[in-house]
């Protein structure tokens, strides 16, 4: 067996793994990467990038199918198109090879040595790889610092588990064909993200929802246009039911709240009901780490219980987002090079890439309400924005909110179509310390949609000027 010795050993070649992979190379720190499937990890292989590129496709076949209904109010008309799913996808799977083979390059430029295969925890100073499909390991890495990040796993439902006609996102995501009827439990970001997307590429759509409404993790208000638009779009919705199970013809049983069964025709069944750390499987239970919930514990520079073992990511539990990982990945290269680090933004954005998109970043009014802050908050809708109008846009609206006492802003929220674009300059104004007139003050180009992000501070400065 062959054997490495190094200084950082990372697991897992996901966001949070690859990041830290580059850093700590960039840095000189010694590092070895143990990546069991692709470089990538959930994100540019089966999350972020594929789900992206399917929801793009779809919406291009949507727009497209709209012109050829004339429904369209720009005039443009056109013959019924098709699609070619296999081309589709294939598409999708080039824009994945093209990232993913980056990531490798860019760990190779910076001297991290890539091990392909299975890590398993021996214990906090060794793991044995085994390769794929392979019963005995052929490596041992001995590490100074070992750093996890083997992400998170779907739940499943132990009474629907995956297989068959029941999916998770990951076969979502590479169809061979479009379900006529897809039954998809769970309204949260994957249900509603992939959902609209197969409504939109012709399946009927029904989506089953514990919670009384959709994206219950989001402030009401925002989800409200994206409701209205599933609606339009021809989505069933079925809140406050509790799925079953399926019956002998493979049809899925759901419960309402007020208790009566109903059973749904369904040629596929999506389950998104939430991700998981992965946490068992590689000898992680070896380190005997502490826990918080189903997530490895860790303080504010991820180290966890044990000295020279830290976690970042989805195994460190929420928010379970590819930017929140690789910020992390980042901070623990610098850190085992030496520098002085903590993890703490002011605040992490997230976006949920519904039709139209949704955004939240700090805090909203019912959060600061909540955390007893006085606050100013303003609304400006995309109603009265020029750049909204011209690209047949209009539905949704910015939200500024900022303490009352000193107008610092401390939350943004948007929905709308492309919003997913201010996000940036939303989290820069709250990292950066920004006041409402610091916002308001700022010339922001015309036409954009930014400009709505301006007048939503002069809103709750109480001069708006297009409104
Ligand atoms: P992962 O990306 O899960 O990577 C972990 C890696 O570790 C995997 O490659 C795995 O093979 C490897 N691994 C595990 N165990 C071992 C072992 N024992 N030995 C060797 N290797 C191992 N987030 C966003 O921010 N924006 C989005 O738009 C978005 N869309 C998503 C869409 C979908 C459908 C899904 C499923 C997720 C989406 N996410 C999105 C979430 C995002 O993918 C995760 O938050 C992110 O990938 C977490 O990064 P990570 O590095 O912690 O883990
Ligand atoms: P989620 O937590 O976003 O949503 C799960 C939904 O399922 C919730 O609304 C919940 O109430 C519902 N639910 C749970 N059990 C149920 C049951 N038995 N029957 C009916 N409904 C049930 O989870 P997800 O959509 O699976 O996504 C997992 C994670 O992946 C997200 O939390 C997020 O961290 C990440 N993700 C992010 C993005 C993005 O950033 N755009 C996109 C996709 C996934």
């Amino acid at each position: 067996m062959e054997t490495i010795n190094t200084t950082l050993l990372i697991i897992g070649g996901g966001p949070g793994g690859y990041v830290a992979g580059i850093r700590a190379g960039q840095l000189g720190v010694q590092t070895v990467l143990v990546e069991g499937a692709s470089p990538g990890g959930t994100c540019l292989n089966i999350g972020c990038i594929p789900s992206k590129a399917l929801i793009h496709a779809a919406e291009e076949f949507c727009k497209a199918r709209s012109y050829a209904a004339e429904t369209s109010p720009l005039g443009i008309t056109t013959s019924e198109p098709r699609i070619d799913l296999e081309r589709t996808v294939a598409w999708k799977d080039g824009i994945v090879k093209k990232l993913t083979g980056g990531v490798g390059a860019l760990l190779k430029k910076n001297g991290v040595r890539l091990v392909n295969g299975w890590a398993t925890i021996l214990d906090g100073k060794t793991v044995e790889v085994r390769q794929d499909g392979e019963q005995q390991a052929s490596v041992r890495i001995r590490c100074e610092h070992m750093l996890l990040a083997t992400g998170s796993q779907p739940v499943e439902l132990p009474f629907m588990p995956f297989g068959g006609a029941v999916i998770s996102s990951t076969e979502a995501l590479s169809p061979a064909s479009i379900p006529p009827r897809l039954v998809v439990v769970g309204a949260g970001y994957i249900g509603l993200e992939l959902g609209t997307a197969y409504r939109k590429l012709g399946s009927q759509v029904t989506v089953v929802e514990a919670a009384d409404r959709i994206l219950p993790a989001y402030d009401a208000d925002l989800v409200k246009p994206v409701a209205a638009a599933l609606g339009r779009l021809g989505v069933e919705l079925r809140l406050g039911c509790s799925v079953q199970g399926l019956d002998e013809e493979g049809r899925v049983r759901v419960r309402d709240a007020s208790g009566v069964d109903a059973v749904l025709e369904a040629d596929r069944v999506l389950v998104a009901v939430g991700r998981k750390p992965a946490t068992t499987g590689w000898g992680l239970e070896n380190l005997m780490l502490d826990m918080d919930g189903r997530a490895v514990k860790v303080d504010d520079q991820c180290r966890t219980s044990m000295r020279n073992v830290w976690a970042i990511g989805d195994l460190a539990g929420e928010p379970m987002l590819a930017h929140r990982a690789m910020a992390q990945g980042e901070m623990v290269a610098e850190i085992v090079s030496g520098k002085r680090r903590h993890f703490a933004p002011a605040a992490i954005p997230a976006v949920c890439f519904t039709d139209p998109e949704i955004v939240v970043v700090g805090m909203s009014p019912l959060d600061a309400d909540k955390a007893g802050i006085e606050i100013i908050t303003a609304s400006f809708p995309f109603s009265a924005n020029g750049r909204a109008m011209t690209i047949d846009s209009t539905d949704g609206f910015v939200r500024v909110v900022a303490r009352k006492g000193d107008h610092r802003i401390i939350g943004w929220q948007a929905v709308g179509g492309a919003v997913s674009e201010l996000a940036a300059g939303f989290t820069q104004s709250i990292e950066l310390g920004a006041l409402l007139e610091d916002v308001a003050g700022t010339i922001h180009a015309h036409p954009t949609l930014g400009e709505a992000v301006q007048e939503a501070c002069l809103r709750a400065l109480g001069h708006a000027l297009h409104i």
